[in-house]
């Protein structure tokens, strides 16, 4: 659809002779899925929103050669009466502050110059030129940028372990198997600002002494891996990646690696058996990546969005990035906002953001006035959160503390009509699939974990097996040799900790 509007946009301008004035660029995700296919007209900034085929027309007679705006298809209600809002003061976007997000929906993805334009490989020319790796790696540090891909580790520390490894050859990865279900964010980074994460990966490169890299990404992931592509073919063109970068004798090259979609790949060993050739599984840490890693050499890996934020840090230094956030978490995070939520979408917001305001001012809350219940953060690997925690600011820690976690960022809000019961089944279901069978505790366990909640969803559940449902959670969670089975109880763990009436509802039931 979208390709359709953008070629219709084409043809009328064309049609209206415009075409010298007026381009058309087709960019990444502004967020606001809910509201897409968007357009927006600058220098007005007017945010058409539910764009179809059928208002091209009608938008490119009016607005473009009359300059009148058709305030009928504008997005922010409010405009429509007044003057339009500069994004940044749209309800959807006022709270939001776009860091590994700021040029997703601005530049056009697949033109080098316009990520350039935007200080693009600045950060990278800046650490080559100016900086040694010791102070790279320092000066992340001193950021207190933490791992987005859920575990929340320093990535500065990360670096500096990496380091001063001798070997000859060293590696960076670049961890974009993203498989929560209802998470998009790593998505929209690569699909709408590639080049970020390639410039991040040379700098981390740098860091360490590596002089390849790889970016693990989901096949199902079309537009993301065909604008990779495009970026690593135009930085190599331009010697941006490849030999001897702003002749500094430094080499960094970078290739593309395609998951098959299995969920445990995310997690670091299995991701570098993956890449390897091998089928895809777990295995025991130590030794860390840092010391044996893809075919046994130093290797770091770092998630998208982590990456996407480090040309900024570079750029603008610890302090600015430490300006917002919490203390023990500085910077933003991106969400994935699904479910039960009038916005959905893409949202980046400071860290100590509550989920009150991510829910309520940036989503809009539930759709026809229902209620809000319980909002699922950190995929399948997090728990259920109730009303009762919405006040809590969004950091590693608290997150943790009320037991669910950050994950890399889905967030899934259920309203009154859904029952926690199946919902933690749902998940549950997930990574019985996705178990790579490995260890005993995580492929059988959570498969008995299952056949209890079966029983328990048939109306067939007992007390005892609530009780025994959840020692064998705590049981998985405590030995099962890898994060998926370390955090698959999670959705029962928290739903059982705070529905646990609805659990008894179901048990009751059948008496
Ligand atoms: Fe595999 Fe699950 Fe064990 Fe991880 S915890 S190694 S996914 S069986």
């Amino acid at each position: 659809n979208s390709a359709l509007i953008k070629q219709r946009f084409e043809e009328k301008i064309k049609e209206l002779k415009l075409d010298e004035e007026v381009q058309v660029v087709a960019t990444g995700c502004f967020g606001l899925c809910e509201e897409g296919p968007v357009v927006i007209i600058y220098p007005e900034g007017s945010f058409y929103a539910r764009m179809t085929v059928e208002r091209v027309d009608e938008i490119c007679e009016e607005h473009l050669l009359k300059g009148r705006i058709v305030r009928k298809y504008l997005f922010d209600e409010s405009a429509r009466e007044e003057k339009i809002k500069p994004l940044s003061e749209v309800e959807f976007y006022k709270k939001q502050k776009r860091v590994a997000l700021r040029n997703c929906g601005v530049i056009n993805p697949e033109d080098i110059s316009e990520y350039i334009a935007r200080d693009g490989y600045m950060a990278l020319g800046k650490v080559l030129t100016e900086m040694t790796p010791t102070e790279v790696i320092q000066l992340v540090k001193d950021s207190g940028l933490k791992g987005r891909g859920g575990a929340g580790f320093s990535t500065g520390m990360k670096w500096s372990f990496a380091a001063p490894n001798q070997a000859d050859q060293k590696y960076v990865i670049c961890n974009a198997d993203e498989g929560d279900p209802g998470a998009f964010m790593d998505r929209s980074v690569l699909e709408g600002d590639p080049h970020a994460v390639l410039e991040a990966m040379a700098i981390a490169g740098y860091a360490i002494g590596a002089t390849k890299g790889f970016i693990y990404v989901r096949a199902e992931y079309p537009i993301a891996v065909h604008r990779l592509e495009i970026a690593i073919k135009q930085a190599k063109e331009v010697g941006l990646i490849g030999k001897n970068l702003f002749n500094t004798g430094f080499d960094f090259d970078v290739e593309i690696r395609l998951g098959a979609g299995a969920f445990v790949c995310g997690e670091e060993t299995a991701l570098m058996q993956s890449i390897e050739g091998k089928r895809g599984m777990s295995r025991n840490k130590p030794p860390f990546p840092a010391n044996k890693g893809l075919w046994g050499k130093p290797t770091i890996i770092n998630n998208v969005e982590t990456l996407a934020n480090v040309p900024q840090i570079i750029l603008n230094g610890p302090d600015w990035f430490k300006s917002f956030g919490t203390a023990k978490s500085p910077g933003t995070k991106v969400f994935a906002l699904g479910g039960k939520i009038n916005n959905t979408g893409l949202v980046e917001v400071p860290m100590g953001t509550s989920l009150r305001e991510v829910i309520y001012d940036i989503g809009g809350g539930c759709p026809n006035n229902k209620e809000f219940k319980a909002v699922q953060t950190g995929g399948p690997s997090g728990g259920c959160l109730t009303k009762d925690h919405l006040d809590i600011p969004i950091d590693y820690d608290n997150l943790t503390a009320v037991g669910s976690m950050m994950g890399s960022g889905g967030m899934i809000v259920m309203d009154e009509d859904n029952c926690m019961v199946d919902i933690a089944r749902f998940f549950l279901d997930f990574t019985v699939d996705e178990s790579c069978g490995k260890c005993t505790p995580c492929r059988e366990g959570t498969k008995r974990m299952l056949e209890i909640l079966d029983k328990i969803t048939e109306g067939k559940g007992t007390m005892e097996d609530l009780d025994k449902l959840e020692k064998l959670a705590v049981n998985i969670k405590e030995t099962s040799l890898c994060g998926l089975g370390q955090t698959a109880p999670n959705p029962v763990l928290s739903t059982l900790r705070y529905f646990r009436d609805e659990y008894e509802a179901h048990v009751l039931e059948k008496r």
